[in-house]
């Protein structure tokens, strides 16, 4: 690139320069970026970076540094190039099997937890839990609660059980099509992030969604497919009066309503993410 040895501070300034025109991000992200990079070309912590910045990079340091720098370029999502994102303050490993967590679905871990009282059972169902990140968080706050996570995909399924084992989660997995294997199992709590995108919405072609799983995505013609299917099936599996908790796309909220109306639930009530969009739904069923 430079045509001769850069120091450690000249790499990064460059890397983000380029990553910053070319993903169209502000300088502090870009910078971000390629400390992220850097740190994980060569297995160092941010801190070294700083203390090394006026270190001559040698030239393995430089072409493993490149070589991740070509991948983000080409627009391959940090968090699988890096194999994690850290969700509610902790590292879920990732990989392109399943979304990356997001941070919209943090709302939806808080409204959730704030339905598990701390010291009492409560079971809870996550359902599509690809890294696991909303199961796993829940079980970790909530030590007392059973925490049940179903997902159809097997590698993110191995995925999910990796990120349990990990941080120390007791979740119980299963294998399954949203209820097709809870026969006859009801919960006090369900949650989903389910895929929620439009078939033909231009976004899917777009940044990091390029990348990710379109299972975990789309959902028909107008996004709403797997809500509909989960919304009727949710009732089958809620003790009463239980509630479903449901992430959604920010111009959903009134079709998902009137999904949850008349699907039983009564009262829908609506949640805005930071971003102040309507982000999350949910309901207890009626009497
Ligand atoms: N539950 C996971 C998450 O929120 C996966 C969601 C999905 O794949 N749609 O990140």
């Amino acid at each position: 690139m430079t045509g001769h040895a850069a120091t450690v501070a000249g790499l990064l300034d460059v890397a983000t320069d380029r990553v910053g025109r070319a993903l169209g991000l502000d300088k502090r992200e870009a910078r971000l970026e390629a400390r992220v990079l850097a740190a994980h070309a060569w297995q160092v912590t941010p801190a070294w970076l700083i203390a090394h910045d006026t270190d001559v990079a040698t030239a393995p340091q430089t072409a493993a540094f490149d070589a991740l720098l070509a991948r983000r370029l080409g627009g391959e999502p940090i968090a699988y190039i890096v194999g994690a994102r850290e969700f509610y303050g902790r590292r879920f490993e990732v990989s392109p099997a399943v979304l990356i967590p997001r941070p919209e679905t943090e709302l939806l871990v808080e409204l959730a937890l704030a339905r598990i009282p701390p010291d009492e059972t409560t079971t809870v169902l996550d359902l599509g839990t690809g890294s696991g990140c909303i199961a796993i968080t829940l079980a970790l706050e909530r030590s007392r609660a059973r925490v049940t996570a179903v997902e159809r995909s097997p590698a993110a399924l191995a995925l999910a059980r990796r990120n349990a084992q990990t941080l120390g989660a007791s979740v119980e997995f299963s294998a399954g099509d949203w209820f097709s294997d809870l026969t006859g199992r009801s919960y006090d709590l369900i949650v989903a992030n389910p895929p929620y995108i439009a078939d033909a919405d231009p976004h899917l072609a777009r940044g990091d969604l390029r990348h990710e799983p379109v299972a975990a995505l789309a959902s028909g013609a107008d996004g709403l497919d797997e809500l509909r299917r989960l919304i009727d099936g949710a009732r089958d599996h809620l003790r009463r009066p239980g509630m479903l908790l449901l992430e959604h796309g920010y111009d959903q909220a009134d079709a998902v309503h009137a999904l949850l109306r008349s699907g039983g639930f009564a009262r829908p009530r609506c949640w805005h993410d930071l971003a102040g969009n309507p982000r999350v739904s949910g309901a207890e069923l009626s009497k």
